[in-house]
């Protein structure tokens, strides 16, 4: 390590403008997926060429570069991460962090995968993933998902579990699709000891003939319904990231709602995210961002170039997204191009 990487290093924190420390990195290996849900992408996307799509090398190298400046935990994202070539390769190359700075590897699937991969992802440092799906009946996953068939993922999901996985089930709340089972669905954790985590769908990308404001339901209104049925109690719980949390009594399971459009919880934020393309995205809901792919295919690439540009992209930090629903005028603001399975979850 030369001289100058060791000073760029004894400055060891990512401190933002907001003075939120960022400790928490969401990598997206791929921006393909084995499946198409209607409030992510249309039913034809485009996806990146193979090119354009960083090396696990590459993905590698940044990683080191975050974990040497402090960041703690990385979720591996996607697209569907599952789908890549090679992605156990990947969390095998990153498991010898975990004992030396980095605290968590973890990831966020949509399931189909985890029936053949939930031992590996076990074995190479995973303890716990968050598995997307937004109801129990076949029916409606193939309405949400077009392509999916949702016996494979729950054959994923008890799979993933035999392998003593921990799993949190996130839920996208959609108003006249899933609405009705919510009910169903919070008892399916309970007995499965899952913690679920619902989300609003947020204005992320073209998604072709739907919109999202007809579907979109406002998580306050979703715990109101909740309320009638089950006894919820606020509880301080934090996994750093943006969900608030209750506990249902009676039960083990944490209920947490992540609600971007109803309430804005920018003020805690503590990650950035890194596309599948090496582009660091400051805020999920903003345009400002770093061209990391550009460093890293530098015929005079150096580490301290890296790690100068990391620091670079914290100072840079937005405050906060700018998305807002307005029903009246049925419009969308601050809506963002890219697609959520561009960036990651
Ligand atoms: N394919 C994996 C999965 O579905 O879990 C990982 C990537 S996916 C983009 C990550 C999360 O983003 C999923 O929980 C998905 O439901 C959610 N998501 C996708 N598009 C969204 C949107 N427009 N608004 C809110 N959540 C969205
Ligand atoms: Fe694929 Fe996840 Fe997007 Fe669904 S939400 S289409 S599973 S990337």
């Amino acid at each position: 390590m030369t001289e100058q990487v060791k000073q760029l290093l004894d400055k060891n924190e990512l401190i933002d403008p907001f003075n939120r420390q960022i400790t928490y990195l969401r990598l997206s290996v791929t921006d393909r997926c084995d499946l198409r849900c209607t409030y992510c992408m249309p039913e034809k996307m485009t996806f990146l060429n193979k090119r354009e799509v960083l090396t696990f090398e590459e993905m590698y190298k940044l990683c080191i570069g975050f974990i040497h400046l402090g960041i703690k935990k990385i979720r591996i994202t996607g697209g569907e991460p599952l789908v890549r070539k090679g992605i156990i390769d990947f969390f095998e190359m990153l498991k010898p962090h975990l004992s030396s700075g980095l605290e968590e590897l973890t990831l966020t699937t949509n399931g189909t995968q985890l029936r053949k991969y939930a031992d590996e992802l076990y074995s190479n440092g995973v303890k716990r993933v968050n598995v997307s799906l937004d109801t129990l009946d076949q029916k409606k996953f193939k309405q949400i998902t077009r392509l999916g068939n949702l016996q494979d993922v729950l054959l994923g999901i008890q799979a993933a579990k035999d392998a003593n996985l921990k799993i949190k089930i996130n839920c996208v709340a959609l108003k006249n699709i899933n609405d009705d089972e919510i009910d169903t669905f919070i008892n399916w954790c309970i007995e499965n000891d899952f913690d679920l985590t619902f989300i609003e769908t947020m204005p992320m990308g073209d998604i072709g003939n739907e919109t999202r404001l007809n579907h979109f339901l406002s998580l306050n209104e979703l715990k109101r319904t909740i309320s009638s049925n089950f006894e919820l109690e606020d509880i301080s719980f934090s996994s750093g990231g943006p969900a608030k949390y209750s506990k249902i009594n009676g039960s083990s399971i944490k209920l947490g709602f992540i609600t971007p459009l109803s309430h804005n919880f920018c003020s805690s934020c503590n990650r950035i995210r890194v596309d599948a393309t090496g582009v660091l995205h400051q805020c999920l809901g903003q345009n400002n961002s770093l061209d990391f792919r550009k460093i890293l295919r530098n015929s005079s690439y150096n580490d301290s170039d890296l790690l100068e540009n990391i620091k670079k992209s914290i100072r840079q930090k937005p405050e906060k997204h700018s998305f807002a629903y307005d029903f009246s005028k049925a419009h969308i603001g601050g809506k963002m191009s890219r697609h959520m399975s561009l960036t990651g979850g």
